[in-house]
C-alpha cells in the first residue's frame, strides 16, 4: 500500500475511535465510500493513469476499501457493545425521577348512579337482578297485563325483532319491568328486587326523548306488603340521593301491571319557589309505582291469597340528568369525552 493510502487509512482509524455515536460514524463510513467519495475517487483516478500504473493503483485502492471495511465494521460493534454495557449499568436511566402520569378514566355518570343506587338497595335487603335486553313478548307485555290492542305494542313505540314466522315474537325490552316476570319465576316469596338496566322505545328523539335509556325496576313480594310500604321506601331512596329528608306525594296513575296505581312526585330538591326543573310548580314528577295486579303475580305463579307486592320504575337517566342539571338526554349515551370528563 503506497504511503499515502496509509495516511488516508490511519486518519479515517482515529476518527472512528474518537466516534461517539453511530450516527457520527455513519457520517465517516459515508465520506468514505459514498459515490464522490475517498474510494470511490481514487478508483476514478485510475483510468487517467500510465497503462503500466493502472493495475496497480486499482489494486491498492480495492485493498484500502476492504481495510476500511473490516474497520468500519469493528468500530459499529464496539459502539453497540458500548451502549449495551451503559444500558446494563443504568445509564441515562434515573429511577428517582417521577414516571409519567397515565391518564385516568372516570365512571360514566349513570354507572355511578346505578351503582350508589344498588349499595342503598342493597343495604335495604334487595337483591340486584339482570335480565336479556332482547325480551319476549309475552314477558315485555303480556304477563305485565298489557292488553294485546295496547297502543304501547305499536311499531311507531316499540323496536320489533324480526323473528321466524311461527316463532315467539321477540321486542327490544321497552322497560325493565318484564325483570318482574322472571324474577317471580325464579324467586320464592318473599323477596325484594332491583333490576337496573337499558331499555328502549322508537322515539323522535329531542332533548328529553332518547331511544335508549337506563331504568331501574324495583319489586317487593311479601305477606301483607302495602302502600305505607312502598312510601317509605321511596322516601328512603330519595335521602339516599339527595342526602337529606324530601317530602312526597302519591297521585292516582294508570299503568296495567298495578292496582292501585300512582305517580310519585317528589318536592322539587333544587328550589322552594318554582324553578326550571320542576316548571314552577315546586314538585317533580319522579316515578310510576302501584301495588304489583293480582293478575302479574298470579301469572308469575304467586298465590295471590297470601301474598301482596309493590313494583317502581324509576327513571335513571331522569334522575342522573337532575342530580348534575344536564338539559339534554342525548348527552349520556352520545359518547363526547367533553361531557364525559365533567365527571
Ligand atoms: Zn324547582
Amino acid at each position: 500500500m503506497q504511503s499515502e493510502h496509509a495516511d488516508l487509512l490511519a486518519g479515517y482509524r482515529a476518527r472512528m475511535s474518537s466516534a461517539a455515536s453511530q450516527e457520527v460514524l455513519r457520517s465517516i463510513e459515508r465520506e468514505a465510500f459514498d459515490k464522490g467519495g475517498t474510494i470511490a475517487g481514487m478508483l476514478a483516478k485510475v483510468p487517467s493513469l500510465e497503462p503500466s500504473e493502472r493495475a496497480g493503483a486499482g489494486r491498492a485502492a480495492n485493498e484500502l476499501k476492504r481495510a476500511l471495511e473490516a474497520d468500519f465494521a469493528a468500530a459499529r460493534e464496539r459502539l453497540a457493545q458500548a451502549a449495551l454495557e451503559r444500558e446494563r449499568s443504568g445509564g441515562d436511566f434515573d429511577a428517582t425521577l417521577p414516571a409519567p402520569k397515565a391518564r385516568r378514566g372516570s365512571l360514566h355518570p349513570l354507572t355511578q348512579v346505578q351503582r350508589e343506587l344498588e349499595d342503598l338497595f342493597t343495604s335495604m335487603g334487595y337483591e340486584v337482578l339482570d335480565g336479556p335486553e332482547i325480551e319476549l313478548e309475552r314477558n315485555n307485555f303480556d304477563a305485565l297485563n298489557i292488553a294485546k290492542d295496547h297502543p304501547a305494542r305499536d311499531a311507531m313505540d316499540t323496536f320489533w325483532v324480526k323473528t321466524p314466522p311461527g316463532q315467539e315474537r321477540l321486542v327490544l325490552r321497552t322497560h325493565t319491568s318484564p325483570v318482574q316476570v322472571r324474577a317471580m319465576a325464579h324467586l320464592k316469596p318473599p323477596f325484594r328486587a332491583i333490576a337496573p338496566g337499558k331499555v328502549f322505545r322508537q322515539e323522535t328523539t329531542d332533548a328529553s326523548h332518547e331511544h335508549t335509556f337506563h331504568q331501574m325496576e324495583g319489586l317487593v313480594v311479601g305477606e301483607g306488603i302495602s302502600v305505607g310500604n312502598l312510601i317509605g321506601t321511596m322516601q328512603t331512596l330519595l335521602q339516599g340521593i339527595f342526602g337529606r329528608a324530601i317530602e312526597v306525594r302519591l297521585r292516582p296513575g294508570y299503568f296495567p301491571f298495578v292496582e292501585p296505581g300512582f305517580e310519585l312526585d317528589a318536592r322539587c330538591p333544587f328550589c322552594k319557589q318554582g324553578c326550571s326543573v320542576c316548571k314552577r310548580s315546586t314538585w317533580i314528577e319522579l316515578l310510576p309505582c302501584g301495588l304489583v295486579h293480582p293478575r302479574v303475580l298470579e301469572a308469575g305463579g304467586i298465590d295471590i291469597e297470601r301474598y301482596s307486592g309493590f313494583a317502581f320504575g324509576l327513571g335513571l337517566s331522569r334522575l342522573v340528568m337532575m342530580r348534575h342539571g344536564i338539559e339534554d338526554v342525548r348527552h349520556l349515551l352520545a359518547g363526547d369525552l367533553r361531557f364525559l370528563e365533567q365527571f
